[in-house]
């Protein structure tokens, strides 16, 4: 990791963004109105022309052409979301997370360490 003050390589503007999208994903509405759906479907299409690893945004719009975004509610984002992120750790010869896991991880930690 390079020292914090230092311009961000594909690492650390990755863990950073993957920090911003689970985020949205953890406060989107449990159930979403179409044009709350609407809404995240062109951020998700903005954000695959904008990130700036160009590489890394061709593979993502790539997986959301044949994995289309389920934004119906919040848990099905989230699910979404987690396998996105899964297609990069498998790409990358990381680790999987296990889905079932992802709003513990990012919305309601259950064990208490994070206060
Ligand atoms: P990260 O993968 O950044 O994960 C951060 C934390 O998220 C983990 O510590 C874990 O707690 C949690 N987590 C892990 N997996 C999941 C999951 N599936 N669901 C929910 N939470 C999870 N890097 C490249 O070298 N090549 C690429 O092509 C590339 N493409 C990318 C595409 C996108 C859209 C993004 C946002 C990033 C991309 N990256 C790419 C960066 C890469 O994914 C990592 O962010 C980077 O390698 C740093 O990894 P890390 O080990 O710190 O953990």
């Amino acid at each position: 990791t390079l020292p914090a003050d230092c311009p961000p390589d594909v690492e650390t503007l990755g863990r950073h963004t993957w920090t911003l999208l689970h985020s949205i994903t953890a406060t989107y509405p449990t159930v979403a109105t179409p044009e709350k759906q609407q809404e995240m479907s062109m951020f998700l299409d903005i954000f695959g022309r904008i990130y700036p690893c160009w590489f890394c945004a061709g593979d993502f719009r790539k997986w959301k052409e044949e994995n289309k975004p389920k934004l119906e509610t919040r848990q099905d984002f989230g699910d979404w979301m987690c396998r996105a992120h899964n297609a990069v750790n498998k790409k990358l010869g990381k680790k999987e997370f296990d889905c079932r896991f992802w709003e513990e991880r990012w919305r309601e930690a259950k064990d208490g360490r994070c206060g």
